[in-house]
C-alpha cells in the first residue's frame, strides 16, 4: 500500500482528519483539487471565519438541526473548548464575540485555513493540490485506492486501506465544493438524503423586493409562518439586496423556509418593525408624534417618524391611506392599521436563492449508514466520512466548521 489512509478534500474537516491521522502515527495523503487548501474556510464569516462557538454542549447541539444525535459522539470526541485549545497551542489568538462566536484575533480567516494546514506539514502530511479523486477502488469489499486525476487530465490509482472523504457539500461550488462526495458515495451503496440550499437568501415578491433594495433593518422581530401556522421567531438584522431577503434572520429560517417551498407550501415573513413597544404603547407614541406634527403634514410624515424612508409607501399602502394625504383627514382607523403593519409587516417568501449563495447544504450522505461512534461506513470498511458531505447541519454562528473539525477529528483516529 502507497498510504495507510487518502483523506479527500482539504477543506475544515479533510484538514482536521489528515492532522489527526498523521497525530497518530499513520501514512497520510491529503487530496485536494483546487490550488491551495481550504478554500471555503478562507471566505468564511466574511473573511473572518467563524470557527466554533463556545456555547454550553446542550445549547450548542439545539442549533444542530439534522443529525444532532448522530454527531454527540464527535463532539465530546473534540467538543467546541477542545478546539479553542486547538487552535490557541497552534498558536492562532482568537476571539469571543457576541453570541458566543468565535473568531481569530487577526479578523483573517486565511490565519484559520494557514494554521490547520501549517499542522498537517508539520505532522508530515503529503498534500497533492489541483488533483481531484474520481473513484474509491475496492477489492473484495475492502478498500484498495483511490483513482485521481490532475489538472493535465493525467489519471492515475493510488493504494491505500483506508479513505477518509470530506469533499463538503454543494454551496459555493466555486470553493471546490462542487459535491462529488455525493457521487462517489453513492457508487459505493451509500444513500443520499436529497440535498439543498440551507443558510440561504430568500426571494420575495419582486415588486417589494425592488422597492426595498439596499434597505437593511437593525434589531426587527421575524416570524416565519408556514400555511398560516408560525413556525419560527427570530431577532436580529435583514437586509433587502439585490439577491433578494438577505441577513442573519433570514439565514436562520431559511432552512425551514426552503423546505416547505419544496413541498409546495405557503411561505410568508412577518416582520415586527418595533419589537420594544406592544401595540398599545406604539399607538401611544404615534398619537405624540401626530401631536408633535403641524396640521397640515401628511401621513407620509408621520410613518416616516416611526420607520425607514423606503418603508413608508408600503406601510401606507398597508395601512390603507395614501402617503401625501393631510393628517386632519385621515380615519382614526387608518392609526390602527398603520400600528397592526408596524407590529406585522408580511412578505410572502415565492422562492430561494441557489447553491451558489447557499452558506450550506442541508442532506447529504445519509447518517443510517455511518457509525456515529467511528464516522466509519457501515457499509465499506475502512471508508470514513466526515464534514458537511454528511446530512448533519446547524444554524449559523460557528456551528458548521465545528461540525466540520468535531467529525473530521474522529474520523482521522480510524478506529475500528
Ligand atoms: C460564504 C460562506 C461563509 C461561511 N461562514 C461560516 C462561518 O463563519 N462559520 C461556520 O461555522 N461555517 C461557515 N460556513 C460553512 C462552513 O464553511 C462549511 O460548513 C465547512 O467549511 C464545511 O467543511 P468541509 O471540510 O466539510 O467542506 P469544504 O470546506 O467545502 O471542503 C471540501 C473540500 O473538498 C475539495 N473537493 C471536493 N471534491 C473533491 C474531489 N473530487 N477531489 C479532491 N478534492 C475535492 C474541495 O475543493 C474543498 O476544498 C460558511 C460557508 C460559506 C459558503
Amino acid at each position: 500500500m502507497d498510504y495507510d489512509v487518502i483523506v479527500v478534500g482539504a477543506g475544515a474537516a479533510g484538514l482536521m482528519a489528515a492532522g489527526r491521522a498523521a497525530q497518530m502515527g499513520r501514512n497520510v495523503l491529503l487530496i485536494e483539487k483546487m490550488e491551495k487548501p481550504g478554500r471555503k474556510i478562507r471566505i468564511s464569516g466574511k473573511g473572518r471565519c467563524n470557527l466554533t462557538n463556545t456555547r454550553s454542549h446542550e445549547e450548542f447541539l439545539e442549533k444542530v438541526r439534522t443529525g444532532r444525535e448522530f454527531f454527540g459522539p464527535a463532539f465530546r470526541n473534540l467538543d467546541n473548548h477542545q478546539t479553542v485549545r486547538f487552535f490557541r497551542k497552534q498558536g492562532l489568538q482568537l476571539e469571543v464575540e457576541r453570541g458566543e462566536r468565535v473568531f481569530p484575533r487577526s479578523g483573517k480567516a486565511w490565519d484559520v485555513a494557514n494554521t490547520l494546514a501549517g499542522w498537517c506539514k508539520d505532522l508530515g502530511v503529503k498534500l497533492e493540490v489541483r488533483t481531484s479523486a474520481e473513484e474509491i477502488v475496492l477489492l473484495g469489499g475492502k478498500i484498495y485506492g483511490v483513482t485521481i486525476r490532475n489538472r493535465g487530465g493525467f489519471q492515475r490509482r493510488i493504494e491505500c486501506s483506508n479513505v477518509i472523504l470530506c469533499t463538503g457539500g454543494a454551496s459555493y461550488p466555486a470553493t471546490g465544493s462542487t459535491g462529488d462526495g455525493y457521487t462517489i458515495a453513492h457508487a459505493l451503496g451509500h444513500k443520499i438524503v436529497d440535498i439543498r440550499p440551507a443558510l440561504v437568501p430568500l426571494e420575495g415578491a419582486p415588486a417589494i423586493v425592488q422597492q426595498l433594495n439596499g434597505l437593511q433593518l437593525k434589531n426587527v422581530g421575524l416570524r416565519l409562518e408556514i400555511d398560516g401556522e408560525i413556525a419560527a421567531e427570530e431577532f436580529g438584522e435583514m437586509d433587502f439586496g439585490s439577491r433578494g431577503l438577505e441577513g442573519a434572520v433570514i439565514l436562520r429560517v431559511s432552512r425551514d423556509a426552503v423546505d416547505a417551498l419544496i413541498d409546495g407550501r405557503q411561505v410568508r415573513l412577518l416582520l415586527d418593525l418595533k419589537p420594544a413597544l406592544d401595540r398599545e404603547t406604539l399607538l401611544e407614541r404615534m398619537g405624540r408624534e401626530r401631536a408633535a406634527l403641524p396640521e397640515v403634514a401628511r401621513f407620509g410624515e408621520l410613518v416616516r417618524k416611526l420607520a425607514p424612508k423606503q418603508l413608508v409607501e408600503p406601510l401606507a399602502v398597508a395601512a390603507g391611506v395614501r402617503s401625501d394625504m393631510r393628517m386632519h383627514r385621515v380615519e382614526e382607523a387608518a392609526f390602527g392599521k398603520l400600528a397592526d403593519a408596524l407590529k406585522c409587516f408580511a412578505l410572502t417568501v415565492s422562492d430561494y436563492r441557489p447553491f451558489e449563495e447557499a452558506v450550506v447544504t442541508a442532506g447529504g450522505v445519509s447518517t443510517d449508514e455511518v457509525d456515529p461512534q467511528t464516522m466509519q461506513s457501515r457499509i465499506v470498511p475502512g471508508l470514513y466520512f466526515a464534514g458537511e458531505l454528511l446530512d448533519v447541519d446547524a444554524d449559523t454562528g460557528g456551528y458548521n466548521m465545528q461540525i466540520a473539525f468535531s467529525t473530521g477529528y474522529l474520523a482521522g483516529e480510524l478506529r475500528k
